[in-house]
């Protein structure tokens, strides 16, 4: 069944290009192509819609799917998508069925929501619920494009640490799950804090949209009056810092819970990219594989061979994470060492301090006019020279940026690498310990050949793993302890 006549009458205006936030009905342009975003709820693909993609990518597109920090997929083609391609992909689910909506079905969840046993609930129905009523509500659209709804159940892989405006993290009081109501009331890539307001699961919906309805209604105020700087919606925590959070949660007061709220469970075992590799479910028996995507970025060969081992093994749906990777879920334990050599077939991995599972890098200038470096060259000349010379044991993160915009990744890195100029990278270690607006963390370099880094990186690493005071303490742990002065001397001799 095809979609409805509002869906013809856009098509005029379809695939413009803008800088802004690009969705599949409102692609941007980038040097290598013209970039469009496929929104997928909860990061869930399935086997259909990876055929369906890929069919797509193999026609117009580069022949690479990436994998967005919103746990979305990104493709590039070298023209603006035909109305048959939009058709087919509303027909699957890729896409809304009217150009307005599809810009608002940003909304994350735990990569292991409902197949993980430590979860006190799975949030999958409400983020479909949430989809649902987003789709139904054309009235939204003049939101900002980066409204952002997160629900975390609880799970071992944490998402309420993500930057979102609102997140919802269950919590259980007296044998009964709530929701412990998040706001997004820092700056750019902060964590969602607690505004100590309880919801009854049954009243998640209606909350949502209370908050959201008075969202809109500052937004439509603020765009009438013309306002707001350069025209955009405004942000969720600019209604925030201008009427302030009291005012905003007087239009959910009748849905409070009055209780207290129990301390939150920090991430189990505090690893990074704990996701990774071969975990057992809540399903007896079944397991699932946390693989790790080098840079995000996949070949159709490689996504085909994914949507193939979940269609074959496992439950027919691939779970794209945050952090850039993927999960396949609901694998026979027999299955499991056939899936996994499959995977390494395809050239990817599923150890979590595999040096590809260490980084993370932003489209760098080839894909964003702000970047000062080619940071994908460069990371991928890192984790190849890692790969060939060193053995890392310990989960570790790299993260490169192009500019202090920090897209790829907003929260805080081991090492973090930000473009100065065309050949040269700042280079930040551990936690920044200043005030300043720039918090990357310790500065280690002020610059530093883009070249050069490879070599950096493995005498780098080779020190912690050489002299930390013991094979658990992280890396973060180990540089915040040292001297920088002094490991620029160490360096400079190893
Ligand atoms: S961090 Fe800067 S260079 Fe990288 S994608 Fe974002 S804006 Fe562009």
């Amino acid at each position: 069944m095809r979609a409805t006549s509002i869906f013809f009458l856009e098509y005029s205006q379809l695939q413009s290009t803008t800088a802004i936030c690009p969705s599949l009905f409102n692609a941007a342009t980038a040097q290598d192509g013209i970039l469009s975003r496929i929104r997928l709820p909860a990061g869930l693909i399935t086997s259909k819609q990876c055929e369906v993609l890929l069919g797509v990518v193999n026609r117009f597109g580069n022949g690479e799917i990436q994998i967005t920090n919103r746990a979305n997929l990104q493709i590039r083609t070298s023209q603006a998508l035909i109305e048959e391609v939009l058709l087919d992909f509303q027909d699957y689910g890729l896409a809304s069925s009217t150009e307005s909506t599809d810009g608002l079905r940003n909304m994350m969840a735990s990569p292991s929501a409902g197949i993980d046993a430590q979860a006190k609930i799975n949030t999958i129905p409400l983020v479909k619920a949430w989809n649902f009523y987003l789709l139904q509500h054309p009235e939204l659209t003049i939101l900002s494009n980066k409204f952002s709804i997160c629900f975390d159940g609880g799970e071992a892989i944490r998402v309420s640490d993500r930057p979102n405006d609102i997140c919802l993290v269950a919590v259980e009081i007296n044998d009964q799950i709530y929701f412990d109501l998040h706001l997004g009331l820092g700056d750019r890539g902060d964590s969602p804090a607690s505004v100590n307001v309880l919801i009854s699961q049954n009243q998640v919906l209606e909350v949502l949209a209370a908050l959201t309805e008075f969202y809109r209604e500052y937004t439509q105020q603020k765009l009438e009056q013309k306002t707001h700087s350069r025209s955009r919606p405004p942000r969720l925590r600019e209604l925030l810092h201008d009427w302030g959070v009291d005012r905003y949660l007087q239009v959910i007061e009748k849905y409070k819970f009055r209780g207290e709220i129990p301390p939150s469970h920090p991430c189990k075992g505090g690893r990074i990219n704990q996701h990774l590799g071969i975990h057992p479910q809540k399903q007896s028996g079944l397991f699932y594989i946390g693989v790790v995507i080098p840079l995000g970025r996949l070949t159709s060969q490689q996504l085909a061979g994914l949507a193939n081992l979940a269609k074959h093994y496992g439950g027919g749906a691939l779970r794209l994470t945050p952090w850039q990777n993927l999960l396949i879920t609901d694998i026979a334990e027999a299955d499991l060492e056939q899936v996994t050599q499959e995977i390494l077939n395809l050239g990817l991995y599923i150890l979590d301090h595999h040096p590809y599972a260490a980084i993370a890098a932003c489209s760098g200038y080839k894909g964003c006019k702000s970047a000062f470096t080619d940071t994908q060259a460069d990371a991928k000349a890192i984790a190849s020279h890692l790969e060939k010379c060193m053995q890392l044991d310990y989960p570790i993160n790299l993260h490169f940026s192009g500019c202090d915009k920090s897209c790829a990744q907003h929260h805080a890195s081991d090492i973090a690498l930000v473009g100065k100029d065309s050949e040269s990278y700042r280079i930040y270690v551990g936690d920044y310990v200043g005030d300043g607006e720039i918090s990357f963390g310790r500065e280690l370099y002020a610059e530093y050949a883009a070249h050069e880094l490879p070599q950096l990186m493995e005498r780098l690493l080779n020190i912690y793993q050489s002299q930390r005071q013991n094979p658990e303490q992280s890396f973060r742990e180990f540089v915040n302890q040292c001297n920088l002065q002094e490991l620029r001397e160490v360096i400079s001799h190893a």
